[in-house]
């Protein structure tokens, strides 16, 4: 079987590093808010081309953080709306209901999958304060006409890179174009640590304090607390992982955009549709994600013939129990996206006999 992800793999190439990573933050003897994570803050800015990185637990804190943080500094109001793409993965939605603020979902584009700037002004009312971009499946959202649009109607914007560390809209990376950024290291994602990690980055000095504070239980300053904070913090021993897993994550992508211009090359299918890419830099391929009317069928046949494939994501956000206040919306776009979708396997290190036998196995597809 050829596995969707073989994780396991992927960090065995760097076993050596990380486990001299891992003793060293063992004998140490300093295991949260020390070197590693202040190392890995500074390392992961200048990859991102941004002056602040906060380390946070995961990538719906650094979502939800970043909110908060607006909320504190007096920018949102408990009731303001974000804009928000209606076909993201739920944790983009659930970080703004979190802080009592309203998401307002806007279909993505056929073409890329993510937010339809074309819908994204009608959507705007008084109570607008931010529009949330998605970096779905790895691919940067076109931000010029975003930030004009923002900048038009007063709006933050946040982007989602969950999914795109390392992707550029021009000749800027995700994280360093809107406002602020909320990261995930995710073991699964294409900077993943080996456990939960996320980080927030950002140009905003008083933002990027305000995160690291409420992260901190409220507290910019030991034993005083300014606000009702929580506990989210990049611990020592992930932080390693990190910096040992940041150095590679490059070259992981070159690898990805090979596989992904050898798919888009070679699968020729016409039951399947492949994705779009405005140019190479801009998509880092966390998922090759195709579409099929016959879904169902392609998942079922390539799972008899040894390949394993995922559906991201099978049921929509809006359609989901958690919003059942939403159960009568309708947002035709996503439907049809969430019917059709099924991502093949790419990593960073898929080799070429099997993106070979995956390209042949589709091919054979009726
Ligand atoms: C993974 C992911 C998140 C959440 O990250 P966690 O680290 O799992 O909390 C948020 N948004 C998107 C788009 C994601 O893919």
């Amino acid at each position: 079987m050829i596995t969707f992800l073989d994780i396991k793999n992927i960090n065995l190439q760097y076993r050596q590093e990380l486990i001299e990573a891992c003793t060293s933050v063992i004998d140490s003897g300093w295991y949260i808010q020390g070197n590693e994570c202040n190392k890995f803050e500074e390392e992961f800015s200048s990859y991102c081309g941004s002056k602040y990185t906060v380390g946070v637990a995961n990538g719906l804190d650094a979502l939800i953080l970043i909110m908060r943080a607006y909320i504190e500094l007096g920018d949102f109001n408990e009731n303001d709306e974000v804009i928000v793409p209606s076909n993201t993965y739920i944790a983009s939605i659930l970080a703004i209901s979190k802080n009592n603020l309203t998401p307002v979902l806007v279909e993505p584009s056929m073409d890329t999958y993510n937010i339809d700037i074309n819908k994204i002004e009608d959507k705007i009312t008084s109570k607008t304060k931010a529009i949330m971009v998605v970096h779905l499946y790895g691919q940067a959202v076109e931000m010029e006409s975003i930030l004009s649009l923002a900048k038009k109607y007063d709006l933050k914007v946040i982007e989602d890179s969950a999914q795109a560390h390392g992707a550029y809209d021009k000749n800027k990376r995700v994280g360093s174009i809107g406002d602020a950024s909320g990261f995930s290291f995710y073991p699964g994602k294409n900077l993943g640590a080996l456990g939960d990690g996320g980080a927030v980055t950002t140009d905003d000095e008083s933002l990027a304090n305000t995160i690291r504070a409420l992260g901190n239980y409220g507290s910019h300053k030991k034993y005083e607390n300014l606000y009702k904070g929580t506990n989210s913090r990049l611990d020592e021993i992930q932080a390693a992982m990190l910096r040992v897993k940041l150095k590679y994550l490059d070259s992981e992508i070159k690898h990805r955009r090979q596989i992904a211009n050898y798919y888009l090359d070679n699968i020729k299918n016409e039951n399947l549709l492949l994705p779009n890419i405005k140019e190479q830099s801009s998509h880092v391929w966390h998922l090759f994600v195709i579409r099929a009317k016959r879904r169902g069928e392609v998942q079922k046949y390539l799972s008899q013939n040894g390949i394993q494939t995922l559906i991201h994501y099978p049921v929509p956000p809006y359609k989901q129990e958690a919003y059942s206040e939403w159960s009568n919306q309708k947002f035709y776009i996503s439907e049809m996206i969430h019917d059709e979708v099924l991502s093949l396997p790419i990593s960073g290190i898929q080799n070429i006999e099997d993106t070979i036998k995956i390209v042949e196995v589709v091919n054979g597809f009726k």
